[in-house]
């Protein structure tokens, strides 16, 4: 069992721990974002998802009204934005067991999805500071060993 903390003084700073956790990132992955609306979850998730297409420009709409988005890249990754699901019913419409046993996944309020993330969930906590965040990774197993190392490398 690990845990990461990192200040994020900007929404800059966000974005490049998207892009640092992007570059340790392996298919098999799911990464919980966790925090308050507001907190930076989307903003970190288009961060990684840009880094993995490797395009800074690339359109990642937060997926609050579609709950999914799918994208392409060194591995393909789905983000999910749960805060609008209506049932757990719909979590099967989704695919969601699907994309998380596939990964890469990424997961804003994944309490909605409680059971259903293995056990192996990178969560990256997010809570406002000052005027910037705190993120907060912890995790146990391979993932977690992994991304801690890239992360402090
Ligand atoms: P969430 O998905 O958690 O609801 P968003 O990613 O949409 O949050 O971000 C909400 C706002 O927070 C955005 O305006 C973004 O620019 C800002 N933001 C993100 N990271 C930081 C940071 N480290 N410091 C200050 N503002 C930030
Ligand atoms: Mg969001």
């Amino acid at each position: 069992f690990s845990t990461l903390e990192r200040f994020l003084p900007d929404e800059r700073a966000t974005t490049m721990l998207g892009a640092d956790l992007a570059l340790a990132l392996r298919a098999g992955d799911v990464l919980a974002l966790e925090g308050d609306l507001g907190a930076g979850k989307t903003t970190l998730a288009r961060g990684l998802i840009r880094a993995l297409a490797g395009d800074p420009e690339l359109e990642v709409p937060s997926p609050t009204f579609t709950l999914v988005q799918a994208y392409e890249g060194r591995i393909p990754v789905h983000h999910f934005d749960l805060y609008r699901l209506a049932s757990a019913a719909e979590l099967n419409e989704l695919g969601f067991d699907d994309a998380v046993a596939q990964g890469a996944a990424l997961v804003e309020w994944p309490d909605r999805a409680v059971g259903r993330l293995p056990e192996s969930a990178v969560h990256v906590e997010l809570t406002h500071q000052d005027a910037g965040r705190l993120a907060r990774i912890t995790g146990k197993g391979a993932a977690i060993e992994r991304i801690g190392r890239s992360l402090a490398a």
